[in-house]
């Protein structure tokens, strides 16, 4: 092809070249519960397709847009299969995947209000919806959308240790748990704490932060004269889905005047089911709160969320005024969101929370994810019902974690461990199901995360009959 210094197509190789694209997504829509969830491969292998040096001359838009589609994105794992129960899945929708491309289309700028004010308006709006539903104060209450829950809990330990430090944290300290998402350990070394200043907190039998273990650090710090300022709960731990004692968290956080953030990245939109608010009781105590609405929320990826009590903490911290953005600063009740946040220019991801909001009502998304804790309980009953398995955390929040442990072998706790593992491993290789393991109380265990509405019991049924015989042929062979 001939240089292309504007970069552009005509209106007709636009439309082609487009509608060729939404065809593709349809049909991955349409036939994506009959592919595999599981590919894998390579790092020789993918350099052997793709590896070459960047074209100085183009080829044909189609021939590129044909080669991605047939040999690209067939090469990944599908996190939106029903049989996906690895991980956190990302079972996505169809709406919000369109709104993201009208998002990326138009090209918005969602970073200042007078570049975009209907994009801020949205987001203010949307993040509203969210405040309302964990109950925090809507009028002064605020959040921001991030790319994920990762930069949401960085973006909360900054505003919370300027909040309560200011400029001087070389003596502060924060508590988290054992089981506490690892994105706040890396938040916390991004921002420049030592590991001196990280108090990790054992949990108790069922994951839950020990809250007579929180206190003792924190009446040993005082004692050693540093100074406690943040406390990070879960609510909704990535590995079991535990929620951790909010409300004592909250008493201790008062008492003591720390920051209290919440992790909910994972388990938040529990709030939408009919006891959430039992289920997640005292997170509207929360300072900040992280949600994940890429994950149970159901948008495609990237989108994450942090809420807070007060807007101004966000601004207090975030806000710098370069000469070059005095034109653009509106009043103070019109946001710039790049004042309460990381990046300056931004992507508008409100839009597809509000469109697929609009669109379906939050009555689907209440009734998507009483759904998965009622699929993920049965499963429970199923598997204690059996002399194979062995339930080692239940149900909790669409997460269950269990083991092959026939009752008649008393097989070893090592035995055990091998033999979990290998079933993951053989099931994973008949590319039927992504199903990992993850380690409880020193123990291999296999572990279901079912927040697909599209996952029926059938296909947890089969997925588990598979393993099931996978378990027996490996006691067979000895
Ligand atoms: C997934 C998850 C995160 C990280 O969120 P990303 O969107 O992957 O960056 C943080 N905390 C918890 C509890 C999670 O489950």
């Amino acid at each position: 092809m001939k240089a292309n210094p504007t970069l552009s197509l005509t209106k007709e190789e636009m439309k082609t070249y487009g509608y060729k694209v939404i065809d593709a997504i349809v049909d991955h829509f349409e036939t994506q519960n009959q592919k595999s969830p599981v590919y894998n491969a390579s790092r020789e292998e993918m350099d052997k397709l793709f590896l070459e040096q960047a074209p100085e001359k183009g080829e044909d838009g189609t021939k590129v847009l044909d080669k991605v589609l047939n040999e690209v994105l067939d090469k990944t794992d599908i996190l939106s299969h029903p049989k996906n129960y690895s991980f956190v899945p990302g079972p996505s929708n169809y709406v919000s995947v369109l709104a993201d491309t009208l998002a990326t289309g138009f090209n918005v700028f969602s970073g200042g209000w007078v570049n975009a004010p209907a994009a801020a308006e949205l987001e203010i709006v949307t993040i509203n919806w969210l405040l309302n539903l964990f109950k925090l104060p809507t009028k002064k209450g605020g959040g921001i959308f991030t790319s994920g829950g990762s930069m949401a809990n960085l973006t909360a330990l900054v505003t919370a240790r300027r909040q309560k430090c200011g400029d001087d944290f070389s003596k502060a300290v924060i508590y988290l748990s054992d089981q506490t998402h690892s994105s706040n350990i890396k938040a916390i070394r991004t921002i420049g704490f030592k590991k001196e200043q990280v108090r990790i907190i054992p949990t108790d039998l069922e994951f839950r932060v020990s809250i007579n273990k929180l206190k003792n650090a924190i009446a040993k710090d005082r004692l050693a004269g540093l100074k406690p300022f943040c406390i990070i709960g879960t609510a909704g731990a990535t590995n079991t889905g535990t929620v951790d004692p909010l409300n004592e968290i909250a008493k201790i956080c008062k008492e003591e005047k720390l920051w209290f953030h919440i992790d909910a990245a994972y388990g938040g939109a529990v709030i939408l089911a009919k006891n959430g608010s039992k289920l997640l009781n005292g997170i509207q105590k929360a300072d900040s709160i992280t949600v994940d609405p890429h994950k149970w929320f159901f948008q495609p990826y990237e989108m994450g969320c942090l809420l807070v009590r007060n807007h101004k903490w966000l601004s207090k911290t975030f806000t710098e005024k370069p000469e070059y953005l005095r034109d653009i600063e509106g009043n103070t009740s019109e946001i710039n969101f790049y004042d309460h946040g990381i990046q300056l220019t931004r992507r508008f991801r409100a839009l597809k929370l509000y469109m697929s909001i609009k669109t379906f009502g939050l009555e689907s998304f209440r009734k998507a994810i009483d759904y998965s804790l009622s699929i993920a309980e049965k499963t429970e009953d199923s598997l204690r019902k059996s002399k194979y398995w062995e339930i080692v955390s239940p149900a909790t929040l669409g997460i269950i974690n269990f083991r092959f442990n026939p009752i008649e072998y008393n097989f070893s706790e090592k035995k055990l461990d091998e033999l979990n593992q290998k079933i993951s491993e053989e099931i994973i290789n008949t590319k039927e199901a992504m199903l990992v393991t993850t380690v409880l109380q020193k123990q291999v265990v296999l572990r279901m995360c079912l927040i697909n509405p599209r996952t029926s019991f059938a296909d947890i049924k089969q997925t588990i009959n598979a393993c099931e015989k996978i378990g027996k042929e490996l006691i067979k062979e000895k």
